[in-house]
């Protein structure tokens, strides 16, 4: 165990101590919790780039980055700027407004599969509608969605949901009946022939296949060669859709997402985090013919008080003009590269049996010796010593993902130093595990 704990939470912990009394665990969303590293949450009081300060003015590194949103870096000077501007004119319209285009024409532009985008508040909105927009247009019921895979907190997919459900070990929720999830089949990530006896056992009934094309809420697994293209292939021959949720991956793993960077294009896609530069925003978009089923200009319904406002709007241009420009994906790729090749090689020089990897600015790592294909397999990682490990980088000055089951992010913002820092922290903490 670690030792060294010079680190003082006093503040944290009596702001947390009240949080419990005012709020369920104390948290607006249950991870945060810190429930499954054990310990108390540090309670942030301010960002900027690579750093948080928590209320006791201790700073971290953070390689959470708000859960995605922050891929330039915390506070970004341009994005705040913009929003500064931006406030000046009123913080919600409820009416159409221009920088509604530019976002719309920005994600258009970079996303292979859409050629026209709904604005929403969320990824639990944006997969909500995605999925009733799947219905309506195959006329079917059914869903596929794979295990440890994160569509938000809709009841639909509450069926082995992976991240925070998995954190805390339900492997369902109570309240959510089981006419909500009868539709949902599930397979496990990377099995192409589950999908396929799915589609076998139930002809004409799928509407589509939803998933994370790299997954992000049960660590970080990445699609087997051949997986994407599998299940392309399957979901024209079965005339249903597949759908990425690319929530956390849409301009991280490549400014185009996954669907970019693998040369997968499905019929449909959700985004959020990145598009709403740390502002609340999510997106659904897709084939012409499939988008203009949405209301009005179709019979399917779907609405959002505060959806398109300008504030959200304002953060998502900005942060997507700074990913545009040149060299920032080589910089991130090569940020996370040498953080996960020092990691992986700190803990095999430090006796410990690990795997992990990256793509581009989002990584993970496992103390299992892998592969790691899928939820199950992620489930071999050793949790308590990934527990000791996250307490020890935490009393170290850098914040991980309060759990083995959420992938790591980096920004624009992370330099050489925080990387050397970085790992010259885990291997303090690594050595004394
Ligand atoms: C975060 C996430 C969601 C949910 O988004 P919220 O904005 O938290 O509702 C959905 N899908 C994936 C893949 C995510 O990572």
């Amino acid at each position: 165990m670690v030792t060294t704990t010079s680190l003082k939470t006093t503040k944290s912990e009596e702001i947390f101590s009240a949080a419990r009394n005012l709020m369920p665990g104390g948290v607006s969303s249950p991870v945060r919790a810190f429930k499954s590293v054990g310990g108390q949450p540090i309670v942030f009081d301010r960002v900027k780039g690579a750093y948080i300060w928590d209320v006791d003015d201790n700073q971290y590194i953070d390689y959470v980055g708000t859960w995605g949103p922050a891929i330039c870096g915390h506070a970004h000077p341009d994005v705040l700027k913009a929003l500064s501007e931006a406030l000046e004119k009123g913080t919600s319209f409820g009416a159409p407004c221009y920088l509604e285009n530019i976002l719309a024409e920005m994600v258009i532009d970079a996303v292979p599969s859409i050629e026209m985008v709904r604005f929403v508040n969320s990824g639990t909105e944006a997969c909500m509608a995605v999925l009733r927009l799947m219905r309506a247009y195959t006329g079917r019921d059914k869903i596929i969605k794979f295990e440890g895979c994160y569509h938000g907190h809709a009841d639909m997919f509450l069926v082995k949901a992976g991240s925070g459900v998995a954190t805390l070990g339900l492997p369902d929720s109570p309240g959510v009946p089981k006419s909500a999830t009868s539709a949902t089949l599930t397979a496990p990530y990377n099995d192409l022939e589950a999908v396929k006896r799915l589609f076998a056992e139930n002809p004409g009934e799928i509407a589509g296949v939803i998933l994370e094309p790299v997954v992000g809420n049960s660590g970080f697994i990445v699609p087997d060669a051949g997986f994407l293209e599998g299940l392309r292939e399957l979901t024209k021959a079965n005339d249903a859709l597949l759908v990425f949720d690319e929530v956390m991956t849409g301009f991280r793993i490549a400014y185009g997402g996954a669907q970019a960077k693998f040369g997968v294009t499905p019929d449909l896609t959700t985004l959020g985090k990145i598009i709403g530069g740390g502002l609340p925003v999510g997106a659904y978009g897709g084939r012409r013919d499939i988008m203009e089923m949405i209301a009005p200009a179709g019979p399917v319904y779907q609405a959002g008080t505060l959806s398109g406002n300008p504030l959200a709007m304002t953060a998502g241009i900005k942060t997507l003009e700074i990913l545009k420009r040149p060299g920032t994906y080589d910089q991130l790729e090569q940020t996370t590269q040498r953080l996960i090749d020092g990691l992986l090689a700190i803990a095999s020089d430090t006796g410990h049996t690990v795997c992990g990897g990256h793509v581009s600015a989002m990584f993970g790592m496992f103390f299992t010796a892998g592969p790691v294909q899928n939820y199950d397999d992620a489930k071999k990682s050793d949790l308590e010593k990934f527990n000791r490990f996250h307490r020890g980088m935490l009393e170290n000055g850098v914040y991980l993902a309060p759990s083995q089951f959420e992938a790591g992010f980096t920004s624009l913002a992370h330099t050489d130093e925080d990387i050397e820092n970085t790992l010259a922290a885990a291997r303090t903490v690594l050595s004394n595990m």
